[in-house]
């Protein structure tokens, strides 16, 4: 089985991602200094969507629905979710909220113009409004 891949596409980042062999997408729309935190997610609910779509009736499969940033923090809606999953994806919202969404280095929840970011400093520029 394919462990999963992430198409880049034309459209930029996150066109197509596969967790195992189910082909999910929708609305993927992440920042792209997330990508190795989305990455890692994927391959620590691959084990689990495997495990989920063995009991799932035939026609019906698991699908990342939607991929994002709120309020600064990742947004990662799945089709399936049990305590499991959940346990996954907010422990990789723990991981975005100190992740620059920009670039991917460290980085803290701010807020700049009245919008919540996870930026680093040098991402940010000189404008910081603590968040
Ligand atoms: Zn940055």
């Amino acid at each position: 089985m394919q462990l999963r891949e992430i198409d880049f596409g034309t459209k930029g980042i996150f066109d197509h991602i596969y967790v195992g062999s189910q082909c999910v997408r929708r609305d993927l729309n992440p920042p792209v200094g997330w990508f190795d935190l989305i990455y890692r997610l994927c391959e620590r609910l691959e084990p689990l969507v495997r495990e989920l779509s063995a009991t799932l009736p035939p026609g019906d499969r698991f699908e990342v629905v939607q991929v994002k940033q709120k309020m600064g923090e990742l947004r990662f809606h799945v089709s399936h979710r049990n305590a499991a999953f959940d346990a996954e994806i907010e422990a990789a919202q723990v991981d975005s909220l100190r992740t620059c969404e920009h670039c991917g280095r460290p980085g803290a929840l701010r807020n700049v113009d009245g919008w919540l970011v996870t930026l680093c400093k040098e991402c940010l520029g000189p404008t910081e409004v603590p968040a």
